[in-house]
């Protein structure tokens, strides 16, 4: 049995976690185990048994782009920490460990006097996470400012390679990172400025968040925009901001951003996702697409 074998090998390993712990939304069900890499030997050790046994993976940064039934998830979760949890600041790049938070990574980046990260700061996600997502925001994408990263295949029980930016297919929100890709380290490019003027534009963006964005539990935009158009717009003109299932409400705010209030449950958001798709559809003829990742509805993912 693989958790038997993971914890034999000096992993980390938490029986029956709770993922409502692990993602902005704070709901949905519990998965099997838990298994935290802080280390290379801690990544060693995962990557093999993952190999040999071949569970469902399930890579989790900050859960800032997740919703996973409320029924769980039968597999297990992996989650960086430890070394890679560092960031390396040098003049012309930085290197970040994938879980490093995205808004760490502007703010310290921005400190040292080194711009093109900026834009980081109002994404609340992981360095891994934005690798895969390709996350963007204020103009610029994640693909932009990519020089490589390091990714494990778990399945195929390959130990890290440096992919260079352009191996990895980027698009809208997009990449080839697939479900059993652990992006371990990224580089990235800075360039030097004065950090009154880096920390500035942070302040800006961080501002410009707080006018236009809800708090609360969510995980930001919950559709891609579609080509020339912006879903929010396309949601707000067919009269939905306020639309609610259970205890899941389309943000007042922004109308591309479902909150999921006290008690929701994960499928209340799903079903409020389902329910803005048919109306917007049925309404302009434009099919949404979720941006947001949905794990455990079976087909209906
Ligand atoms: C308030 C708010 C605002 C947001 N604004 C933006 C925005 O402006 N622009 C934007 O692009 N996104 C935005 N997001 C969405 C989200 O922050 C991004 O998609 C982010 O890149 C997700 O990173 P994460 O670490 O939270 O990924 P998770 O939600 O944990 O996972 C998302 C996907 O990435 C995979 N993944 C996570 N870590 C790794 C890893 N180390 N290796 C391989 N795969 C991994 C997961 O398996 C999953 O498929 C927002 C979210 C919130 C809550």
């Amino acid at each position: 049995m693989a958790l038997a074998t993971l914890t034999s090998r000096g992993a980390r390993v938490t029986p029956d976690a709770s993922i409502a712990d692990l993602v902005t939304y704070r709901i949905g069900g519990p998965v099997a185990a838990l298994v935290r890499i802080g280390t290379e030997a801690e990544l060693e050790a995962v990557t093999e048994v993952v190999a040999e046994h071949l569970p469902p993976v399930l890579v989790i940064g900050r859960g800032s782009n997740l919703l996973v039934a409320d029924e769980g998830f039968a597999g297990i979760v992996i989650v960086l920490d430890g070394s890679f949890d560092e960031v390396e600041l040098g003049e012309s790049t930085v290197t970040a460990g994938g879980a490093v938070a995205l808004p760490v990574l502007a703010r310290r980046s921005a400190a040292a006097g080194l711009t093109g990260l900026e834009f980081l700061v109002g994404i609340p996600g992981s360095v891994g996470g934005a690798v895969r997502m390709n996350a963007g925001g204020h103009g610029r994408e994640t693909c932009e400012v990519l020089v490589r990263a390091w990714v494990a295949d778990l399945g195929a029980g390959a130990a890290p390679v440096a992919r260079s930016a352009d191996a990895f297919e980027f698009g809208y929100r997009h990449s080839d990172v697939g479900d059993s890709d652990l992006v371990v380290r990224a580089e990235l490019t800075v360039w030097p400025d004065d950090p009154a003027r880096c920390e500035a534009r942070v302040a800006e963006i961080v501002r410009w968040r707080r006018e236009h964005q809800p708090g609360g539990a969510n995980a930001g935009s919950v559709f891609a925009n579609p080509l020339n158009d912006s879903a929010g717009r396309l949601i707000d003109a067919c009269g939905l901001k306020g639309l609610r299932s259970g205890g899941a409400i389309v943000s007042e705010k922004h109308a591309n951003f479902i909150q999921a209030e006290a008690g929701a449950r994960a499928s209340d958001v799903r079903d409020l996702v389902v329910a803005v798709q048919r109306r917007v559809e049925s309404e302009t003829g434009i099919r949404l697409v979720a941006e947001l990742r949905m794990v455990g509805f079976g087909d209906r993912s």
